[in-house]
């Protein structure tokens, strides 16, 4: 029997498209190995956010098929329609494969979002992304997702119900709706309001996520729709990018700080257990002192319970990187750690208010020293310990009492 290994790199819409090539491999009756360099078929799923995410693929490639030399290699996601990467791999690859025709390979073509249709393979037991869409239109000017995925499509809603149903009947008691800028959902008379109340409604005890959200289209009916829909969890990632209007002008992103900051006062507003996750990019070409300490007042404010604090990083084909990169290496590491520094403290001081609290945990994993580990529908990751503990609790909920805050963590032990 053949085997396969598939390479996941970046984002969760990777590891999602992932499950889906690993369906389409079994049914074609490749059987999946841990081993990268004995596989029969080793698929590398490429991420071009940002050029670390991009070099790991250099190495990793003529690597594998040094190692084994008959190999058949298929480079896809974000990297696999760039000019320059096709070039500089081309004695390696075997099938260059765009993300939108994963079964065209081997079998006939598919194209645009039917690629969707496809029945993944899961990773876990217990969590499933569920993508609802692809692609971007937003044009972000440092962004290379509408190049390397294209123009936005969207999955019928029957489909994803369909999908999500199946799920909630093998016990997932997690549910991701994933696509690059869920607010922009749209098929036929539904909009992502209408979509998360339809989810909602599905029978079964899981919890319903959602990423990621643009606060250009977070509209008051969706804010609405999510602290009346029970089974959403009270957890928002809104992707801020920085705290200075002429930057956030520049980065063609199509709001203010003040429409965020009031964004986020509504959200806090209608759920105020709510925890608020964002990324921020330090160092776009120009950013002043000045400019990026609005960046630090912007997350001193708002608070953030986490942050994904990412150095600009030049992408080939966007309209920033006409721009010169003139933020040096050494100073975009230093606000990215003043920002860091921002975040413990803020997230720290949020978790505080957890302390005495009894929380519902989903399990996802323990230790040899017998701690359990799982997190909280706020996504704060809890470590806790359990008296009598039972087997099988991974991929289950348990009520955990909180004893002590971590920066980026809970500490407790199980309340029953
Ligand atoms: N659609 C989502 C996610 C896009 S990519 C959104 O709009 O938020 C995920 C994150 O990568 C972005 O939010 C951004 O912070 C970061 N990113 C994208 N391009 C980047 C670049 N060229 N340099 C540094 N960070 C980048
Ligand atoms: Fe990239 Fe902006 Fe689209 Fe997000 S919204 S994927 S950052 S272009």
């Amino acid at each position: 029997m053949k085997t396969y290994h598939i390479i996941t790199i970046g984002c969760q819409m990777n590891k999602s498209d992932s499950e889906r090539l690993a369906g389409v491999l079994e049914k074609q009756g490749y059987k999946k190995t841990d081993n990268k360099y004995r596989a029969d078929l080793a698929v590398v799923n490429t991420c071009g956010v940002r050029q670390m995410a991009e070099d790991r693929i250099y190495g990793l490639i003529p690597d594998i098929k040094k190692a084994n030399k008959k190999v058949k290699i298929i480079l896809t996601g974000c990297l696999a329609n760039r000019k320059d990467v096709r070039n500089r791999l081309k004695n390696y690859v075997d099938v260059w494969l765009p993300i939108s025709e994963i079964t065209n390979f081997q079998t006939k073509a598919k194209r645009g979002n039917d690629y969707l249709k496809i029945k993944p393979k899961y990773e876990s037991k217990f969590s499933a992304y569920v993508p609802i869409g692809n692609g971007c239109d937003n044009f972000c000017s440092y962004c290379v997702v509408p190049y390397a995925r294209g123009r936005e499509v969207y999955r019928p809603v029957k489909d994803i119900l369909g999908e999500v149903k199946s799920l909630a009947e093998k016990n997932y008691k997690e549910i991701v709706l994933i696509a690059q800028n869920v607010n922009s959902y749209k098929s036929g008379k539904t909009d992502f309001a209408g979509l998360l109340k339809l989810v909602n409604n599905i029978k079964g005890d899981f919890w319903l996520r959602f990423i990621t959200s643009h606060p250009k289209d977070m509209s008051d009916k969706l804010i609405k729709a999510i602290a009346g829909s029970k089974k959403v969890c009270r957890h928002i990632h809104l992707p801020a990018q920085v705290g200075d209007d002429k930057i956030l002008k520049m980065m063609n992103r199509k709001y203010s700080i003040k429409h965020y900051a009031n964004l986020i006062k509504k959200i806090r507003r209608a759920m105020p257990d709510v925890s608020i996750t964002t990324d921020i990019i330090v160092g776009f070409p120009g950013e002043t002192e000045k400019q990026f300490k609005n960046s630090a007042e912007l997350m001193k404010k708002i608070k953030f319970d986490l942050a994904y604090i990412v150095r600009y990083s030049p992408r080939p084909g966007t309209a920033a990187f006409k721009l010169a990169d003139n933020v040096p290496q050494a100073e975009k590491k230093r606000r990215e750690e003043k920002l860091t520094k921002i975040l413990k403290k803020t997230a720290f001081d949020n978790n505080k208010k957890y302390i005495d609290r009894i929380l519902k945990v989903l399990v996802e994993g323990g230790n040899k020293a017998g701690e359990l580990f799982g997190k909280t529908a706020t996504e704060k990751n809890v470590k806790f310990s359990m008296a009598n503990k039972k087997d099988g609790l991974i991929g289950k909920f348990v009520n955990v009492k909180i004893t002590k805050a971590r920066d980026f963590g809970l500490i407790g032990a199980a309340a029953e």
